[in-house]
């Protein structure tokens, strides 16, 4: 059984019966042959299931908000907009991806050469709960333009999510079988990747499970795209509009209750605005109104389960201990269910629990820098490498920083987060390979060689 619990109140919301293997055996059979008749139809026809995808996920906006929101506690204003970003990306992968996928012609000795863009096949999903629609949609909606199928194991909190997925992707006529979400335990996620019938794999969670799922796929030699987690540095420069830069900062460290990869997690601030921007920031943060995640007014409800609260908690107490100072929150707060104060940790240094590991969940760490370069080390200075925000009014400093910071993406004076139009993904243990944009939808394709004498 996979339970769905509400983690404003810890209520049981339904339990529902796992896939046995004799179920999986048949959804590997049956995708793989749906993806055989998928690759042959045109783009622009495949493209017309996106387009039809994006008013199903419109029209039941708020069912699947709803559902989101009572599985993993996200506030329903971002629940929605979860949905309409889902919308907004098949959308546009409806209108660009036959221009994504044209053939491209490369000059050489050759009548004619270059390369076309097939797909791999099936392509295995294992995705996480803390966007659950939007984590299958950005993968699914460019691997199902390029002619792939899709098998999702998704996350074991989100198992109505996962079949409400699959039930929007028949309602949008999906050929039977080319989409299957199985709820699993993540101990079947092996075989699957060892099997013939799945040609590739991509998953977004922990670099620990990164690094399990990599290895087996490695072993198998099949293509992967991991998006793990981060510890994104935000920087802030003397010369920055601080109350911009500050606001910004309530925003990219709590969305999501500070459960996102692309959070901002540490915030490298110099010297000289080190204590006005620590004072903004702070009051941005006890601005944030805590309460009924259904409520449209809520910034911040429950973490999504109750050990995520646990753990995050062991790291912040770790953190103190360290040397970290406790500006605000640092405790559960006292309610039913997985809720945790907004807390900021100010005096954090690299030697701190703060700093080194990931914090997925409502905990920012201030830190300071002696100058621009310190920032800059600083904010290299970790294992992770997805995204990274500088705040300076000098473009020219900013683009050569941007340059410097070991990172998926860097954002001059915004809030990192993921835009259907551009790449999206990591370097070092952040994972590899990109999604979204055109870089994204050529990930689970063959680039083809042609050459015609
Ligand atoms: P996990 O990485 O454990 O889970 C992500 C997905 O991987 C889920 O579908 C999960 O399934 C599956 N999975 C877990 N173990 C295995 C395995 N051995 N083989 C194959 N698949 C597996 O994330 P958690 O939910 O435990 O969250 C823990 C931490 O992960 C967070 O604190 C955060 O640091 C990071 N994380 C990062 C995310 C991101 O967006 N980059 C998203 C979510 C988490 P199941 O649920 O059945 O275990």
């Amino acid at each position: 059984m996979q339970s769905s619990i509400n983690p404003a109140n810890g209520a049981l919301l339904a339990q529902l019966p796992l896939h046995d293997d004799a179920e999986v055996d048949r959804s590997l059979t049956a995708a793989s042959a749906a993806q055989k008749s998928w690759r042959k139809v045109p783009v622009a026809d495949r493209c017309n299931l996106l387009s039809t995808m994006a008013q199903v996920l419109r029209a039941n906006k708020t069912d699947y908000a709803r559902l989101i929101t009572l599985e993993i506690g996200k506030p329903i204003t971002e629940s929605l907009a979860e949905i309409e970003k889902c919308a907004v990306t098949c959308d546009f992968y409806a209108a660009k991806a036959p221009e994504f996928l044209a053939d491209e012609i490369i000059p050489s000795n050759a009548s004619q050469s270059g390369v076309c863009f097939d797909p791999l096949g099936v392509v295995l999903a294992i995705m996480p709960w803390n966007y659950p629609f939007w984590q299958f949609f950005r993968f699914a909606a460019p691997a199902l333009a390029a002619g792939n199928g899709a098998i999702l194991k998704h996350a074991a909190n989100v198992p109505q999510c996962a079949v409400a997925i699959e039930q929007a992707m028949v309602q949008a006529g999906c050929p039977e079988g080319l989409m299957r979400s199985l709820l699993i335990g993540s101990g079947k996620v092996a075989g699957m990747i060892a099997d013939d019938r799945i040609a590739a794999v991509t998953l977004t969670g922990s670099t620990q499970v990164g690094q399990i799922v990599a290895a087996q796929a490695g072993q198998a030699l099949k293509k992967q795209v991991l998006e793990l987690g981060g510890s994104d540095p935000f920087i802030v420069l003397a010369d920055a509009d601080i109350p911009a830069a500050a606001a910004m900062a309530v925003k990219s460290r709590y969305i999501n209750v500070g459960q996102s990869c692309v959070n901002a997690k540490r915030f490298i601030v110099e010297d000289s605005v080190y204590d006005a921007f620590t004072a903004a920031f702070i009051a941005g943060v006890k601005a944030l109104k805590i309460g009924d995640p259904m409520d449209p007014e809520t910034q911040i409800g429950p973490m999504a389960r109750a050990n995520l609260r646990d753990e995050l908690h062991d790291q912040v107490v770790r953190s103190i201990n360290d040397g970290a100072v406790c500006a605000l929150g640092g405790a559960p707060l006292d309610r039913e269910g997985s809720w945790y104060a907004p807390t900021v940790l100010t005096d954090v240094t690299p030697d701190h629990t703060s700093f080194r590991e990931e914090l997925f969940g409502p905990v920012a760490s201030i830190i300071r820098a002696r100058d621009a370069d310190h920032a800059v080390a600083l904010a290299n200075q970790t294992e992770f490498g997805l995204g990274a925000s500088v705040w300076t009014q000098d473009m020219g400093a900013a683009r050569a920083l941007m340059r410097q910071i070991d990172a998926g993406a860097v954002f001059i004076n915004g809030m990192v987060a993921s835009d259907a139009r551009l790449p999206f993904g990591g370097i070092k243990k952040s994972g590899y390979g990109r999604e979204l944009g055109e870089y994204g939808i050529r990930e689970f394709t063959n680039m083809k060689t042609f050459w015609i004498g």
